[in-house]
């Protein structure tokens, strides 16, 4: 039982259900040698979740660890199910939430291109700002329509005006997240029909499907339907909705400025987002953490021989040198005895190494002359897409996908 206070909602009734000792405290840095990628800091995990609201949080994160500089790269549009995914949900923002005439503020917009989206045709009418002390390209673009700014987003830049905020993919990064959602409350104050439009994984996905590769350090924060909509309220927003997307992977939230009447409405009184997705007893959440924490070094332990029987016939490689796939190969082969190399489509991240474990990280190309004939994929999503692209390439390899078939096959 830790004493750490809940740092949505306040609550001193937190417990702490999973805890790993020495993990690196980066995912999607990108690292030259594999020595450099071997000695990378590490940190502590200690997943503790809120009882009141089912908050998820690293009670032992220490934000000091990370820089989130232009080496870091978490591009995930190389994979065309995701651009896919991505082209969904502008088409959703433009054409079924109008968003069009806006100025549009991208918190966290990495490399730029979901921003870019939004405001590259013209006859939209959009223009953006960016932030993200990651982005990497001109300052200016699109005629100065497009604007981007390499630092955080605080209280400072609270002076962009918006009318439509979106953050997709910070908020988990962030160990005061009702800090965050201050700032961004705070640019909107002149402007009360402004759009907020959050996108963060769901933690209830994460431990149904017992996912242990969804937990890592950068992700400090991990939400709920209540947690995330108890943290919007409780920074003066009014949420519309909150559902499921990407295959329920992730959250979206939709919420406006509330006006000073309707601030801080307790979390008891509170009206369920209307179509939002449904809200899971609280007790059953800590009973999910608990049973999942009680687990997990059993569930490791099978994933390491699953991936030792395939190892011992023929080479294997892990699909996807992103944050899951760093997760997974500390957790199960972290001398690299068993993993041959990470495969990935980014091309910035080829011929780099893993943070922590120091694999090399390779294009699908080389898996024939590495002698690769199983591939392990860690995102149900990508399966159909990996299995296509290594059919087109006449590349026979058994392609595996482990949280659906792994288990079993243990
Ligand atoms: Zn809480």
């Amino acid at each position: 039982m830790t004493t750490t206070p809940c740092p949505v909602c306040d609550s001193s009734k937190t417990v702490e259900f999973l805890r790993r000792d020495s993990v690196p405290v980066h995912q999607n840095l990108l690292l030259a040698t594999a020595e450099a990628a071997r000695s990378l800091s590490s940190g502590q995990l200690a997943m503790t979740m809120c009882e009141q609201c089912s908050f998820v949080f690293n009670s032992e994160f220490d934000p000091s660890l990370l820089t989130y500089g232009t080496d870091y790269d978490n591009s995930q549009t190389f994979s065309p199910a995701f651009d896919n995914y991505v082209g969904e949900l502008v088409d959703h923002l433009v054409n079924e939430q109008g968003v069009q005439q806006s100025s549009i503020v991208e918190v966290g917009c990495g490399k730029g291109d979901f921003l870019r989206r939004l405001v590259s045709v013209e006859t939209l009418g959009n223009s953006g700002h960016g932030f993200d002390p990651a982005y990497v390209g001109p300052d200016v673009d699109l005629d100065g329509r497009l604007q981007f700014h390499r630092q955080f987003y605080d209280a400072e830049c609270s002076r962009t005006p918006a009318d439509v905020v979106i953050a997709r993919h910070v908020i988990e990064h962030v160990a005061q997240p009702r800090e965050l959602l201050s700032s961004i409350r705070a640019a909107l104050n002149s402007n009360p029909d402004a759009r907020v439009f959050l996108e963060t994984p769901c933690v209830e996905w994460i431990l149904r499907h017992r996912v242990a590769w969804d937990f890592f350090y950068e992700h400090c924060s991990l939400f709920t339907v209540e947690s995330l909509s108890t943290a919007a309220e409780e920074s003066g927003f009014d949420v519309k909705s909150v559902r499921h997307v990407f295959g329920g992977q992730y959250l979206w939230l939709e919420a406006t400025p509330a006006s000073p009447a309707q601030t801080h409405t307790s979390a008891t009184s509170r009206t369920v987002p209307s179509n939002g997705a449904g809200l899971t007893d609280s007790h059953e959440l800590l009973q999910l953490a608990h049973e999942y924490g009680i687990t997990e070094a059993h569930r490791n332990a099978a994933w390491q021989s699953r991936i030792r029987e395939n190892a011992q016939s023929s080479g294997l490689a892990l699909w996807g040198a992103g944050a899951k796939g760093v997760t997974f190969a500390n957790l199960v082969d972290p001398h690299r005895r068993l993993i041959d190399c990470l495969v990935d489509v980014n091309p910035n991240k080829q011929g780099q190494f893993l943070a922590g474990t120091g694999h090399p990280i390779v294009s699908p190309e080389s898996l024939s002359q590495r002698n690769i004939r199983t591939v392990v994929v860690l995102n149900p999503n990508y399966c159909h897409e990996i299995r296509q692209q290594l059919a087109q390439a006449n590349m026979p390899v058994t392609v595996v996908d482990l949280m659906n078939e792994g288990v079993k096959a243990a």
